[in-house]
């Protein structure tokens, strides 16, 4: 990093240093207690930090402030409001005061809230995040808050995430003082947020109201060249994305995000952007704020980002890894295994309590993942399949497989990698492999969640990650604290250990996910395999899940109950928009342009035995009448989305309207892709209406 780059980074950001620069020194202390304590903000220092925020802002250009919140909407939303203040005279100061830094009313009706507020009941409220660091963006000062209605009810999804990363510190930390840390005061989930994305040329964005209207294509024959040579992985970038990734790593540094890696992915087209991991509620709004940045730099360089799951059919879709992992305040990560994983007791429990967390909700985590979008990549090309399952390499298997065994474990030698070259190093071993197929993987000290989409808040994923791994470890510490008298504490965890390997030995998997074979060895265990979202969805109100949220503070029943119908109301919408697209392109464009090549190919003809006796056109006649099939086939298909989607107008039941659109448009609408596809392939290009896939991914 270039010491310009150093010093711009993080320089629209109002951070520590920051603060410590432009607060007195007891504010600057009662505040950093505030954050660390997670205590309410003193509403009287509220306002001399307001103000310090307020001229930093203004220095920088920002003449406006907002709260910035993420509704259930799965995106983020502001309302700006004007620094001015009008005084006498006609002359205007800029103000902003503590309580307008602390709290805010937006009109809060037309944003999702899943029956938690009836519309006429528009009071919404944010509150400011303390934890989260106040930002520059288009010259407003952003305030990261919650949002909640007028009950106190979460309408966001950013006061669940905090709810539950108490709950897993609280729980954590009972463990830790049982095995005898005394001096750990905090554990806080740490994750990275690897992000996945197309870039395309914006002029064929623009002539795709699939893209434009779903943010997919909804049709597309293959391109000849597809992902099959694999040359695009890793391959060196193209100078207009190159410039584009320039700017959005400086954009992203002056936000204080530390965008890390970028390289190309292996769909043509596609490329990823990895941060550096931070606490779960900053690395959320971080990468709100990164999806939003791709997408703003993009356009300023002709191109345009798409965060869809799965944009294009037969090549991979995007998704994001979601890398999690438990830090103490003192500086150590609870999944570190060190050199000597078997006698690393500490190690062993928190492992252990994600192995039974893992497998006990497996239905949740898959839940946290479920969006129409993703239902059409998992289990495609490169995402992992819909099946939880957990990677943990060979050497901690076998160790695990020791302890439940009660047998020791005899040390691995840690191979050396010959290179096979003699002047070449020799590359000592990790102690897992890679394997790129799991869903849930350890990656040597922290777990990589493979499952999310590539559009998804990773607000919802970590929330159940955090409190079914604090739900496990509550169950390890109540059965420790209980343990009979005179038996030690590492006695007692070894017995724990053991009994939780034997339970919940079957989610751990170190195979091919991808092959035929693991779903059914996987149905053999018992595992779930949900492979839509409204099949997984009716799991989520189940007494063993609205329990665990409960019991540790996360969400109440009534919350979960409008998270539920919020998720099967937009799985119903975005496949209602699917199909209304689909049909106007059918009727308005592909139709027509199949009609007039026809048109022309019959005309030729026409012309043709006009002028040469005796010649028929066979070939343009075999040509018409597949055109001219197709043609009709598509115009049926059109007919017969139009009466699902009305028909479908008529279901009240969320959940049952969600069943009726999973089980009969999409099926409709593949079947009408397939015909689209094959004409496409027999059409002019001259004649066909939309940019094609080689155009898109393969051109800018
Ligand atoms: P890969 O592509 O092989 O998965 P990368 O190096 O691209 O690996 O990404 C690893 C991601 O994991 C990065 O975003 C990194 O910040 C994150 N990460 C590393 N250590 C931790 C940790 N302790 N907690 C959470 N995330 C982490
Ligand atoms: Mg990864």
């Amino acid at each position: 990093m270039s010491a310009n780059i150093a010093e711009s980074f993080g320089s629209m950001v109002f951070n520590d240093l920051t603060m410590r620069e432009k607060l007195p020194k007891d504010i600057y202390k009662a505040l950093k207690k505030t954050i660390h304590d997670r205590k309410p903000l003193d509403p009287n220092i509220a306002g001399i930090i307001a103000n310090a925020m307020k001229d930093w802002a203004v220095e920088r250009g920002a003449t406006h402030y907002t709260h910035w919140f993420q509704p259930m909407t799965g995106i983020t939303a502001e309302k700006h409001d004007g620094f001015i203040t009008p005084i006498d005279d006609g002359c205007a100061i800029m103000e902003f005061s503590g309580k307008e830094l602390i709290k805010g009313e937006p009109d809060a009706s037309s944003f999702p809230s899943g029956g938690l507020r009836a519309t006429f009941e528009a009071r919404g409220y944010t509150a400011w995040d303390p934890t989260s660091y106040a930002f520059i963006k288009d010259n407003t000062l952003c305030i990261p808050t919650v949002f909640c209605s007028y009950g106190g009810e979460a309408l966001d999804k950013k006061t669940p995430l905090l709810r539950s990363m108490d709950a897993l510190n609280t729980q954590a930390l009972r463990i830790l003082r049982l095995l005898g840390d005394n001096e750990t005061r905090n554990v806080v989930a740490s994750v990275g947020a690897e992000q996945e994305y197309f870039i395309i040329d914006k002029s064929y964005f623009d002539k795709r109201i699939d893209l434009i209207y779903c943010g997919r294509t909804l049709i597309g024959a293959p391109s000849p060249k597809g992902q099959e040579l694999d040359d695009h992985y890793f391959g060196s970038i193209n100078p207009k994305v190159k410039a584009f990734m320039q700017e959005l790593d400086e954009e992203l540094w002056k936000l204080g995000i530390f965008a890390k890696t970028e390289h190309n992915e292996v769909a043509p087209g596609q490329y990823e952007l990895a941060p550096y991991f931070e606490n779960a509620n900053s690395a959320t709004d971080h990468n709100q704020l990164t999806m939003e940045t791709m997408k703003r730099i993009a356009e300023k360089h002709g191109l345009v980002c798409l965060l869809h799951e799965k944009p294009f059919a037969g090549v991979n879709g995007s998704g994001k890894h979601n890398n999690w992992s438990l830090l103490t305040d003192t500086g150590e990560n609870l999944f570190k295994p060190g050199r000597e994983p078997q006698n690393n007791l500490r190690f062993l429990v928190f492992l252990c309590a994600v192995i039974k967390a893992v497998d006990e909700y497996q239905d949740l985590l898959r839940i946290s993942v479920a969006t129409a979008g993703n239902d059409l990549r998992l289990g495609g090309n490169e995402a992992p399949t819909a099946i939880m399952s957990m990677f943990l390499g060979d050497e901690l298997t076998e160790i695990l497989d020791c302890i439940q065994s009660g047998s020791e474990y005899i040390g691995r030698n840690r191979d050396e990698i010959g290179v096979g070259a003699e002047a070449l190093p020799t590359i000592k071993k990790d102690t897992t492999d890679r394997n790129r197929t799991s869903s849930f993987a350890f990656t040597g000290n922290k777990f990589e969640f493979r499952m999310l989409g590539s559009c998804l808040s990773i607000s919802g994923p970590n929330i159940v990650l955090n409190t079914i791994a604090a739900d496990a470890l509550k169950e390890f510490a109540d059965r420790l604290e209980k343990r009979e008298d005179g038996i030690g504490i590492e006695t007692a965890v070894r017995t724990l250990l053991a009994d939780t390997i034997q339970k919940h030995r079957r989610i751990i998997f170190n195979g091919n996910a991808y092959s035929g074979e693991w779903v059914e060895e996987a149905e053999r265990r018992g595992l779930s395999n949900y492979r839509t979202t409204p099949d997984c969805l009716s799991e989520f109100l189940s007494e063993k899940n609205v329990g665990l949220f409960e019991r540790h503070n996360v969400f109440t029943s009534a919350e979960l109950h409008s998270r539920c119908d919020i998720l099967h109301d937009n799985y119903c919408k975005v496949i209602r928009i699917e199909a209304r697209t689909l049909i106007s392109m059918i009727r308005r464009y592909i139709l027509p342009a199949v009609n007039s090549y026809t048109d022309e190919l019959c005309r030729a003809m026409e012309r043709i035995s006009g002028c040469i006796r005796g010649v028929h056109g066979g070939a343009r006649l075999a040509l018409v009448s597949k055109l001219m099939d197709g043609y009709e086939k598509l115009y049926e298909y059109g007919e017969k989305l139009d009466s699902l989607v009305n028909g479908a107008e008529n279901i009240c039941d969320m959940s049952q309207r969600a069943a009726f659109y999973r089980d009969n448009l999409i099926k409709v609408m593949e079947d009408a892709r397939s015909v689209s596809d094959e004409l496409e392939q027999i059409t002019a290009k001259s004649h066909w209406p939309f940019p094609t896939y080689s155009d898109m991914l393969n051109k800018f």
